[in-house]
């Protein structure tokens, strides 16, 4: 875990960005996408600080599947349970904000 005072969702977590938030509790913090790619968009992260999903895994794989199962949540309040979940990591395959993120996207048909 590399704490960054430059991290855009550490900014977010602390309150000191504001965010439209979906759900929080002691762990995790999720929010909507400000550039929404389908009808519901929500970023969930946790609240600790990790670069990316493998980082995540190899230090604390409880915390990625609570993601998993709050993304769940998601899909079951907002539509019918079914939902794309999305983790993009490294530069090459799109990643922009350095602390690991689930996009869920939900609450309509999604395209293939
Ligand atoms: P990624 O490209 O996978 O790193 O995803 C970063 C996501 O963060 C993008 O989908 C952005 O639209 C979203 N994003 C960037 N800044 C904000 C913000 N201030 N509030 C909410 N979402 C944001
Ligand atoms: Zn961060």
């Amino acid at each position: 875990m590399s704490e960054s005072s430059d991290c855009l969702f550490c900014k977010i977590i602390a309150g000191e960005i504001p965010s439209s938030k979906v759900y929080e509790d002691e762990s995790t913090y999720a929010f909507k996408d400000i550039n929404p790619k389908a009808k519901v968009h929500v970023l969930i992260v946790p609240k600790k600080h990790y670069a990316n999903a493998a980082e995540l895994a190899a230090a604390d794989p409880a915390e990625l599947a609570h993601i998993v199962s709050i993304a769940q949540q998601i899909a079951n309040e907002s539509f019918h349970g079914a939902y794309r979940l999305v983790f993009n990591t490294g530069l090459d395959a799109g990643q922009t904000v350095f602390h690991v993120h689930a996009h869920v996207l939900t609450g309509e048909k999604l395209d293939e």
